[in-house]
């Protein structure tokens, strides 16, 4: 075993030297120092290409913004704590940070206006402003730039038969946004579609990029609550944002390259 091995490893090393040698000619220039990198810590040569998701996502800038955060229930750091086991700022985090894993094995670059248990105001200007945890999140937003941005929140309801999946977004350049990531989630958790709603809520209204705001469920709904604190359900929906952003950029994609085609290029 050990010495076919050890033979198969040679004539695999060789064969490739071979093909190296073969397919280098002199006046081959060698790629971006970027792109090697990318492709060897990403996917195989013959797979140079990729499956969808990273031709779509490979150096786009994410923003993810997991809702609430912190220790003062006052200012609402704890989101809904709803009737299930684990509150709303715990949850959304979960669920942001599988988000960012898959974002960022596709090749994006994440920004998260926090990744921790922590209000997002906490230690900048805006810590003792009213709606400050808001306008950090804002102004974290604004300062990465980035290509869109998600926001990630539990409902809450007086009635707790309520339930369901609503996206919010607020200009029109996020509606397509809202609407992939809405489908996206629905689909995945089987939950009820409360549909796509514009509101103004800050972290989708005042930042320069298509943003959506998913309440993914309700935490006042002991269904959706007990769903909502299981490790499984939070990967299922980090999963379908995953694939609703990927399906959105997709479809932008095709309709931004289709002008090019027929004028310049
Ligand atoms: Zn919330």
């Amino acid at each position: 075993m050990q010495t076919y091995r050890l033979y198969s490893g040679w004539v695999t090393t060789l064969a490739l030297l071979l093909i190296a040698w073969l397919v280098s000619s002199p006046g081959d220039t060698a790629p971006p120092a970027r792109e090697r990198t990318r492709a060897s810590t990403e996917a195989p040569a013959e797979e140079a290409s990729g499956p969808p998701g990273d031709v779509l996502l490979a150096g786009r800038i994410v923003i993810l913004d997991p809702g609430h955060g912190g220790t003062d229930k006052s200012l609402g750091d704890f989101g809904t704590e709803g009737v299930g086991p684990a509150p709303e700022k715990e949850i959304v985090l979960d669920v942001a940070r599988h988000l960012a894993n898959l974002l960022r094995d596709a090749g994006a670059e994440v920004v998260m206006t926090r990744d921790d248990d922590v209000n997002p105001a906490q230690g900048t200007p805006y810590e003792a402003v009213p709606h400050g945890q808001l306008l950090a999140r804002v102004a974290k937003a604004r300062e990465a730039g980035g290509d869109v941005l998600i926001s990630i929140h539990g409902d809450a309801s007086a009635d707790p038969a309520v339930h369901g999946t609503t996206t919010y977004y607020y200009h029109e350049r996020s509606k397509d946004l809202a609407r992939h990531l809405q489908t996206a989630v629905v689909q995945a958790r089987g939950s009820r579609d409360l549909g796509v709603r514009r509101k103004g809520f800050m972290v989708v209204r005042d930042v320069p990029v298509p943003a959506a705001l998913v309440e993914i469920g309700f935490l006042t709904n002991p269904d959706e609550a007990r769903q909502l604190a299981e490790p499984g359900e939070r990967r299922l929906i980090a999963q379908a944002l995953f694939e609703g952003l990927r399906t959105y950029l997709g479809e932008k994609d095709g309709a931004e390259e289709e002008p090019s085609w027929t004028s310049e290029r």
